[in-house]
């Protein structure tokens, strides 16, 4: 990958391990100053020895993204640093707990969607005048297949994930006439905490590391990327029929 990010400024939440940390570390690689947004300050620093290792830079930015003021605060001081945005991954999420509908917590409910959905609306709510300040915004949202197979027993990922969708579409809708683009990836099964936890009794090596999936993430964060308001699927990286209306 050529330095394609030189002097663009990324900002990624749930940077701080899995997916989130191989997409930071991608961007970071093609020259972008990475923002890196998540609770875990060890997973964050050790992020940044990586990126520094390989001659990039972040800033580090410990948040609970349930901080909604925290997100607001955290688009002023960017606002005040560089004045725009090039790129946003909305990729922080969190599976809450695997039951039938009538047992979920109403916490866990509440949480789920708090960090999958709401918060990704207040970083578009946030972020938005920055990233129309770019002259390539890219907003990237990370969901999941099972925003489409209503499976039983993860009634809150599924809802959240296909509110987020819908969420991504709809900014990208409202983005049709600037230079800002947006789109939905869904990596699939990855090698990560996260699928560890849906799916204890699978074999982890048997899943594609996280590397291999940011690889192809960091190609819509590109200037050269055009396509807005689509959702890619990896390994497969399809493009699934459905556009916002015009
Ligand atoms: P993961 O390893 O559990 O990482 C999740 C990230 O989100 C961590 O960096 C975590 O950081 C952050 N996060 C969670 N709650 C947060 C909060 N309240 N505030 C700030 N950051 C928070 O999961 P992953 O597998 O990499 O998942 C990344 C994305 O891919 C998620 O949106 C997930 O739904 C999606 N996805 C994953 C798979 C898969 O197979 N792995 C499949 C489909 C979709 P802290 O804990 O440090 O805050």
């Amino acid at each position: 990958m050529s330095r394609s990010l030189e002097g663009r400024v990324a900002l990624v939440t749930g940077a701080s391990r899995g997916i989130g940390g191989a997409i930071a570390r991608a961007l970071a690689h093609a020259g972008a100053h990475v923002v890196a947004v998540a609770r875990t300050v060890g997973g964050l620093e050790e992020l940044d020895d990586t990126i520094r290792r390989d001659g990039g830079s972040t800033t580090l930015v410990p948040l609970d993204l349930k901080d909604y003021a925290g997100i607001d605060r955290l688009a002023a001081a960017l606002q005040q640093r560089y004045g725009k945005l090039d790129v946003l991954v909305g990729n922080a999420g969190i599976l809450g707990t695997l039951s039938p509908l009538p047992h979920v917590e109403p916490k866990v409910w509440d949480e789920v969607i708090a960090v999958n959905v709401t918060a990704n609306w207040r970083l578009i709510r946030a972020l938005d005048p920055l990233l129309r300040a770019s002259d390539a915004g890219r907003a990237v949202f990370i969901s999941s297949g099972v925003a489409h197979s209503a499976r039983a027993y993860w009634a809150p990922y599924s809802v959240s994930k296909a509110a987020l969708e819908v969420l991504a579409r709809t900014y990208a809708a409202e983005c049709a006439t600037t230079p800002v683009r947006v789109n939905l990836v869904n990596p699939g099964p990855i090698r990560t905490k996260m699928r560890a936890s849906a799916m204890p009794g699978e074999d982890p090596l048997k899943l594609d590391p996280p590397h291999k999936v940011a690889e192809q993430i960091l190609s819509l964060c590109l200037p050269a990327f055009e396509e807005s308001g689509k959702l890619y699927d990896y390994p497969a990286r399809k493009l699934l029929a459905f556009q916002p209306p015009a």
